[in-house]
C-alpha cells in the first residue's frame, strides 16, 4: 500500500502497524463481535486496553511509583489552566518562554495567578533554548514550567535532566517518548497524544502524587488531578478509541526498541535533514541555533519568500504533505515525529537537493 510522505505537525503520521492492527479488529475486537469503540468503558474488555496502555507508558518512560499516569481530555491546551488551578501556593509560578506554546501556557496562568518569566529567548526569535545558567529560578517559585520541544520554532531542550529548585512542569506534547529522560526530575508532565503517541483526543499526564495536596477545595471536580488519579482515569467516559490507538502505538514503540530505539531512529532522521541544510551552501537555512535543534520539527527557509513558496508548491505536487511552516512564522517545517520513517526523510532530502540544483 502506498502511504503519503506525511510531515504534518499534528495530528501526524502513525505507524502502519498500529493502523493495520486497528483495521483488522475494527468490527470484532478480540471476539467480542463489537468494535472497541462500541464497548462499555466499564467492561473488562475495554479496561484491559486502558490498563495495558497505562502500563506500557509506565514501562517505556520508566515512570517511578511516586507518579500517576492519567489519561485526560481537552488537549495540552486544557493543561495550561489546570496546572495553576491545582498547583498554586503563593501565586507566583515561573514560566520559561521558548516559543508560542509556552506563551500560551503563560497567558492562561496570568488569568489565575501572578506568574513571572525566569527566562526567555523571544527577542532572538526563539532560535535557541536558554542555558540553565541564564535562568532566573528560585525555590520560592510555586512551580517552574518549560516546553521541552517547541513545535513551531523547531527548538528542543537537549538536556532534560534539569535540577530545578522548585517543582518542575513540562509540556512535552511534541517530543514525549522520542528519547529517554528522567521522569523523576518532573512533578508534572503533559502531552496531547496527536504528535508522538496516537490520534488526537487523549492527553497524557504524568503527575507526582505529592502535588495533589496543593489543590484548593473549590476546584471543580473534573479539573482536579486527584479526581482522575483516584478513579484510574475512569471518573467519566474516557476517549476509548484514542486510548486504544495509544496502546497500538506504544506496542509499536516497544517492538522498536522503546525510548532508546526511538532516540536512535530520530537522531538518524534529523541528521538526514540537518545535513542537507548544512551542506546546501546557505541555500537552506535552519531557523534554530545548532545547539538547540529539534529532532522532531525541522524548521528552515530558502533564500527568498518567493523561493519558499515555490518550494512548498513543488513539494506539494511531488506528494510531500504538511511542509508549510506554522501560520504564525511562515517558512518550511518538516515534522518528523517517532512514526515518520527514515525513508520519508530520505525522500525529502532528494527532493531538496533536486530543488536546489534547479533553482539554486
Ligand atoms: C500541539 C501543542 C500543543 C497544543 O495541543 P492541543 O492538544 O491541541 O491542545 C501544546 N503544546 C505544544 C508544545 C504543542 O506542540
Amino acid at each position: 500500500m502506498v502511504r503519503a510522505h506525511n510531515f504534518n505537525a499534528g495530528p501526524a503520521a502513525l505507524p502502519d502497524q498500529a493502523l493495520a492492527q486497528a483495521k483488522d479488529e475494527l468490527m470484532n475486537f478480540r471476539h467480542t463481535e463489537m468494535s472497541v469503540m462500541e464497548l462499555s468503558h466499564r467492561s473488562q474488555d475495554y479496561e484491559q486496553v486502558h490498563h495495558a496502555a497505562k502500563d506500557l507508558l509506565r514501562e517505556l518512560l520508566n515512570v517511578p511509583d511516586t507518579h500517576d499516569i492519567l489519561l485526560l481530555q481537552g488537549g495540552a491546551s486544557l493543561q495550561f489552566p489546570m496546572i495553576p488551578m491545582n498547583f498554586l501556593t503563593k501565586g507566583q509560578p515561573n514560566y520559561i518562554l521558548t516559543g508560542s506554546w509556552s506563551e500560551k501556557a503563560l497567558k492562561e496562568a496570568k488569568l489565575l495567578a501572578h506568574p513571572y518569566t525566569g527566562g526567555s529567548t523571544k527577542d532572538e526569535q526563539y532560535r535557541r533554548i536558554p542555558h540553565t545558567s541564564e535562568l532566573n529560578w528560585s525555590n520560592t517559585d510555586d512551580y517552574i514550567h518549560i516546553t521541552s520541544n517547541n513545535t513551531i520554532y523547531g527548538t528542543q531542550w537537549q538536556d532534560l535532566a534539569l535540577d530545578a529548585p522548585a517543582p518542575l512542569i513540562a509540556d512535552m506534547s511534541s517530543d514525549i517518548l522520542s528519547r529517554p529522560f528522567p521522569v523523576e526530575n518532573y512533578q508534572l508532565i503533559y502531552a496531547g497524544a496527536q504528535k508522538n503517541l496516537g490520534p488526537s483526543g487523549v492527553t497524557i499526564v504524568i503527575a507526582e502524587r505529592s502535588m495533589y495536596e496543593r489543590t484548593p477545595e473549590h476546584t471543580p471536580t473534573l479539573l482536579r488531578y486527584d479526581t482522575h488519579a483516584d478513579k484510574d482515569s475512569l471518573y467519566h467516559t474516557p476517549p476509548t478509541f484514542a486510548i486504544y490507538m495509544l496502546y497500538q502505538v506504544l506496542s509499536w514503540v516497544k517492538e522498536n526498541g522503546g525510548a532508546e530505539g526511538m532516540a536512535k531512529r530520530n537522531d538518524e532522521k534529523a541528521a538526514v535533514l540537518y545535513d542537507t541544510i548544512d551542506n546546501s551552501g546557505g541555500f537552506y537555512t535552519g531557523h534554530a541555533a545548532a545547539d538547540s535543534r529539534s529532532h522532531m520539527n525541522v524548521t528552515f527557509n530558502l533564500p527568498s519568500e518567493e523561493l519558499n513558496q515555490t518550494f512548498l508548491a513543488e513539494a506539494k505536487d511531488a506528494g510531500f504533505i504538511g511542509l508549510n511552516g506554522h501560520r504564525s512564522v511562515g517558512g518550511c517545517r518538516a515534522s518528523i515525529y517517532n512514526a515518520v520513517p527514515l525513508e520519508t526523510c530520505e525522500a525529502l532530502r532528494s527532493f531538496m537537493k533536486d530543488f536546489q540544483a534547479k533553482h539554486g
